[in-house]
This record gives structure tokens, sequence and C-alpha cells, in this order.
């Protein structure tokens, strides 16, 4: 079977005081050894995190498709994995809003986190609009099937749902639309890549918290979550550890 995955994304939050967030949730993760646990952290917090971690693994939020060169303010993947990063996030809707990053961009950094031996979370997700017009599955699908990376397996790359109108919002779809899409995720997977895709892990995300947390994890095609606001405090994310 699949290993649970709960992978903690801090976006734009965490100073070095909150570093001992990571070393309560880290020991958390020790005491949770079927479910593999992450957080991914600002890259400014990256290195001391990673000194913190205990159980848990340390990721970046992005990197450059590129290996270096003349991309002021960019950070490329062996860079986050020299400061001890073994896991990044790609495709976040914040960043593809906010950074206009296509598909295809998406695609090349998850290239570029391999090449370098980081493990990949690929986000996916609808808005509001595409879920009320009724194209929330082709969306999410075309989606999914131009920002897939070539090569795409399971031993390095996840994919995570993540409703844009879930994300910060204390909405969730409802258990049938989660499992819908990602039954429908997984058919996809294994429709590209064949049988492998059968083992590719598909994330939640989206106002996961302790409340709905057991719920969405006991889905047949829900792997575990990529967690936002509820993982910057162990308080709140031990519980949702607990109910991968
Ligand atoms: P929230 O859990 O804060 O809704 O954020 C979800 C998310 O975007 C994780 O990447």
């Amino acid at each position: 079977g699949r290993r649970k995955l709960v992978v903690g994304n801090w976006k734009m939050n965490g100073l070095r005081a909150h570093l001992p967030q990571v070393a309560a949730i880290g020991a958390e993760a020790n005491t949770h050894a079927s479910v593999e646990v992450g957080l991914c952290v600002p890259a400014t917090l990256i290195l001391s995190a990673s000194e913190a971690r205990g159980g848990a693994f340390i990721g970046g939020q992005d990197c450059h498709a590129q290996d270096s060169g003349a991309h002021t303010g960019c950070l490329s993947a062996a860079m986050l994995k020299e400061v001890g990063a073994t896991w990044v996030i790609v495709g976040h809707s914040e960043r593809r809003a906010d950074q206009h990053e296509t598909d295809a961009d998406v695609a090349a950094k998850a290239c570029a986190a391999r090449a370098q031996g980081l493990k990949v979370i690929l986000c996916v997700g609808e808005s509001l609009d595409t879920r009320d017009a009724g194209a929330a599955l082709p969306f999410v699908l075309s989606q999914l099937s131009a920002s897939l990376p070539q090569a795409a397996a399971a031993d390095w790359l996840s994919i995570a749902y993540e409703p844009v109108w879930c994300i910060g919002t204390g909405r969730i779809p409802t258990m049938d639309q989660i499992s819908e899409m990602h039954g429908a995720i997984r058919a996809a997977l294994v429709d590209a890549i064949g049988a492998d895709g059968a083992h590719m892990r598909i994330l939640y995300g989206g106002s996961v918290n302790a409340a709905n947390a057991a719920d969405v994890f006991a889905l047949a095609d829900v792997d575990g979550g990529l967690v936002g606001g509820a993982s910057l405090k162990a308080e709140s994310f031990g519980p949702i550890i607990a109910a991968a």
C-alpha cells in the first residue's frame, strides 16, 4: 500500500522564532512512524529547520527550472538541497496565480528538482468559477497532464489536489467531490505512466484541520494531505498527523 504522506506548507510564514514548532512537529512525526511527515518552510529557514527536524523531512516551496544563471531572487533545486531540503513543492496555485507560472514551467521545475534528487509535490486544482461551471474534472486533468514531468514516477513524485476555493477559506469539498477527483486523478496517472500510477501518492489540500482530516484521509485515493494554516503549530498539526 501507499504510505500516508502529510506535509505542512508554511507559505510566507515563519521567522527563526518559529523554529521550536519545527522541533515539536518533528517529535510528533517520530511518534507516528507509519506516516511520512514533512514541512515545506520558507527558504530562509531550511537550514535551521533541517537541524531541528526530528522525524520530519524539510522541503522548499518552489525552485527554478534552471540550475543557475541571471534570475535575480530565484533559487535553484541545488541551492535548496545544499541547505537540507529533500523535497520541494511545485505548481502551487498561489505561484501559478502570483508568479504566472504555466503548466510547462511547473513540469520543468519538477524535472530540475528530480535532477538534484529532490522529491516533488506537484499541485493542481480548480477555481470556484471552474467548479461552479461543472468543469472541475476536465480542468484538473488537463492541468495535470500538461504539468506532469518527464519520467514521472511514484518514488519521487506526488500529486496534491488543492481546489483554489478551499485554500485558506475554511471550506472543503464534499467527501464525494474529493473521492471523485482523486479517483479521476488516479485513473489519469495510470493512463499516463502505467502501473506505477497506482503507487503515486495523491494528497488533498485546502482547509485540512483536525476536525476533517480523519474523514478526508480515509477516502480510497487520498494518501494524505498538504496543509497550510494548520501546519504552523504542532498543536494543530499534530492531530492531523495522528489522523493519518
Ligand atoms: P490551507 O490549509 O491554509 O487552506 O492551505 C492549503 C494549501 O494551500 C497548502 O499548500
